[in-house]
């Protein structure tokens, strides 16, 4: 019987000597507890990597995993997970990406591929339709990897997809990510420098595998009627007077506290038109936008006169065409082409990027943007932790930590574009002060000593998103206690609020407990209901923007692809499952979350004396306590009881755990 997903994940291992492909079969409960991505991930990797393994070393193990829904026309559905012990965190690591190559992996008749071992030289996996061969790589090892996916695509030909690494992984720098489609990538938690130390260069598929959708019909019609509500309106004459003023109304913005979120057609054409970069100077004017390594203030420090000049309207004079990942309707990515650079085509630069390398370095030297997303994305360092590192230096050398002799002659004065883009060349070549900085600012802080410490906003090891607190209070917690810490596609009630859930604008019959906004009580047990449902949307393979969009077909879009009868109940608690266990894979690894403790200039500790931000400061420490109590964790250190993992199916955690 055709049940959406094909009961199977390739298994790979690099070692000489070893079976180097095998099937592993995943039955319909397995399925039906975990629905794929990392929740399928999280139960392979916790029952097959033994606790505490060095994620560097042979045993362990890197996954590659669609969404359930991943491949289909379902709207909006084409993101994959990769997943391993993250070495940026020493935490349970995953990070996601569209583009085109999660669902290259449901084509080639796989819900999920894991890579074991370790190769003896640079090699590369190809399984191009049914063939699976370990190819050598050393013609490619060294070069960027899109300058590695056109030779691939030269020799394999031109339909292959592909997910590699660049200098980044190769060196096994820990802010290295695994990039797809020339410029999507999987780019938090370091997980690039384990393909790295798996002399792994790349993965190509090619497959024409059939998805056995259970029922094809109603999948489209729902997405047809999905599709026809956000996808296919035009903006009428107001709404193109509206999307030309959106970017310069930072200072409105502010005095209305006017949020983004919205239904239909206006968000969907702002996305289509902008992408995410229409926030780069609002969110500074808000307070949204970390400003001068988290210590500025935005319309101070970096006011609209200044930031305007890597505005989303600069930006999309560059741009040549729309591009999004499979299945989107939306196309909030844009292909550029900066004749300045001689960049024939390059991907537009998105919010995260430009708050990291501009904002927070008080940068607005538009062509810098462009260059150093390029050879970001070339190199597969993730740009959130490659700004905030740089900007963690520029303070080390204002301050007088980090001298011209330790920065190689450069100048890192806040804004000097050119010395910005020096560095980071220098990090990806892992070359003098580029080589101190490669693992991200934790490592270089213990490195560079001096009091440098304080320089360095991180959380647990991994550097935090580009998203202040002190507006969505929520994201405190999140920053510093999911198992991902630092990342702002995270559970979190305040951001998902932006839905307006309330409202019953997003899934059919999802709600919070009335009056949550005022009762402390009724907001976490509204934040563990986030958290559910936050793990369904990411292991179905939904893009977290699906929220902005209005109301989402969600359990009828799986409904007919699996042909289960599930109901959001069940998919809530699977929801919680998966991050009980992915919670339980960090406390084995010896996280204590009760210890973990963000930087006072990201909770405002102490708060702002002027400006959006004034006066605020986000307590976190006792939401967590009362958090944990209500997942069923100890409230000290984050470890789920036994009796929750009893009564979640997660029997088989506890003899690691107690
Ligand atoms: S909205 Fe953007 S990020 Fe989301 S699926 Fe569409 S193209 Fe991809």
């Amino acid at each position: 019987m055709d049940k959406g997903y094909f009961g199977k994940i390739l298994w790979i291992n690099l070692s000489q000597g070893e079976i180097e492909f095998k099937d592993i079969n995943i039955s319909d409960e397995t399925y039906r507890q975990y629905i794929g991505g990392y929740g399928l991930g999280c139960k392979i990797l916790f029952e097959h990597m033994k606790p505490k393994i060095d994620p560097f070393s042979e045993n362990s193990l890197l996954g590659f995993f669609p969404g359930l829904l991943t491949g289909t026309m379902a709207s909006l559905t084409g993101r994959y997970m990769v997943v391993g012990k993250s070495p940026l965190t020493g935490s349970w690591g995953d990070a996601n990406s569209g583009g085109t190559f999660g669902p290259e992996i449901k084509k080639c008749g796989y819900d999920g591929i894991i890579i074991e071992g370790k190769a003896d030289t640079p090699k590369y996996v190809s399984i191009i339709e049914g063939q699976k061969e370990i190819i050598d790589a050393s013609e490619i090892w060294g070069s960027n990897i899109v300058t590695a996916e056109e030779r691939l695509q030269e020799k394999h030909g031109k339909y292959i997809k592909t997910a590699g690494i660049g200098q980044a992984g190769e060196k096994l720098s820990k802010i290295s990510g695994i990039v797809n489609d020339r410029g999507r990538i999987a780019a938090r938690c370091g997980l690039g420098a384990i393909m790295g130390s798996k002399n792994l260069k790349a993965l190509i598929l090619k497959g024409s595998e059939k998805i056995p959708i259970y029922d094809k019909k109603r999948l489209i019609d729902l997405t047809k009627e999905y599709n026809k509500v956000v996808g296919q309106e035009e903006p009428g004459f107001f709404s193109k007077l509206i999307l030309n003023i959106i970017p310069n109304m930072g200072k409105l913005l502010r005095r209305l506290g006017v949020n983004m979120a919205g239904s239909g057609g206006l968000v969907r054409t702002i996305y289509h038109n902008f992408g995410t970069s229409l926030a780069n100077t609002l969110s500074a004017e808000i307070g949204d936008s970390p400003v001068k390594n988290w210590g500025g203030i935005g319309q101070y420090d970096f006011p609209m006169e200044k930031s305007k000049a890597i505005s989303a309207n600069e930006i999309i004079e560059y741009k040549l065409k729309e591009y999004g990942c499979f299945s989107c309707p939306i196309q909030c990515g844009g292909i550029c082409k900066v004749p300045e650079l001689d960049l024939e085509e390059t991907h537009q630069p998105e919010y995260e990027t430009c708050a990291a390398f501009g904002t927070m370095l008080l940068n607005n030297d538009l062509m810098s943007l462009f260059k150093i997303n390029e050879m970001c994305n070339r190199a597969g360092l993730d740009t959130i932790s490659t700004g905030t590192t740089v900007a963690f230096a520029i303070e080390c050398f204002e301050n007088g930590i980090l001298n011209l002799e330790d920065t190689d002659g450069l100048d890192l004065s806040w804004g000097n574009s050119e010395a910005i883009v020096a560095i980071v060349k220098k990090i990806i070549d892992r070359e003098g002060i580029g080589d101190l900085l490669a693992d991200g600012v934790k490592i270089a802080a213990q490195k560079i000593g001096k009091g440098s410490e304080k320089y360095a906003i991180e959380s647990m090891g991994q550097e935090i998103a580009m998203h202040n607190p002190r507006l969505l209070n929520s994201l405190a917690f999140s920053y510093a206690y999911d198992p991902t810490p630092g990342r702002h596609t995270t559970a979190s009630i305040d951001y998902l609020e932006m839905a307006k859930i309330d409202k019953n604008k997003y899934i059919e019959g999802f709600s919070y407990p009335k009056g949550w906004k005022k009762e402390d009580k009724k907001k976490v047990k509204a934040q563990k209901l986030t958290t559910e449902l936050h793990q369904i949307i990411s292991c179905a393979g939904l893009c977290q923007f699906t929220s902005f969009f209005g109301k989402y077909p969600l359990v009828e879009f799986i409904n007919a692809y699996t042909g289960w009868d599930i109901s959001l109940e069940e998919l809530l608690r699977s929801g919680y499952r998966i991050q009980t266990l992915r919670q339980a894979f960090a406390v084995r690894e010896g996280i204590n979350f009760g210890e973990n403790e963000l930087p006072g200039r990201v909770t405002g500790h102490p708060p702002d004396e002027r400006g959006p931000t004034k006066g605020i400061s986000v307590e976190y420490k006792q939401f967590y306590r009362d958090y944990c109590k209500e997942m069923g964790w100890n409230e000290e250190n984050g470890y789920p009881l036994k009796e929750t993992l009893n009564k979640l199916d997660l029997e088989f955690a506890i003899k690691d755990l107690y």
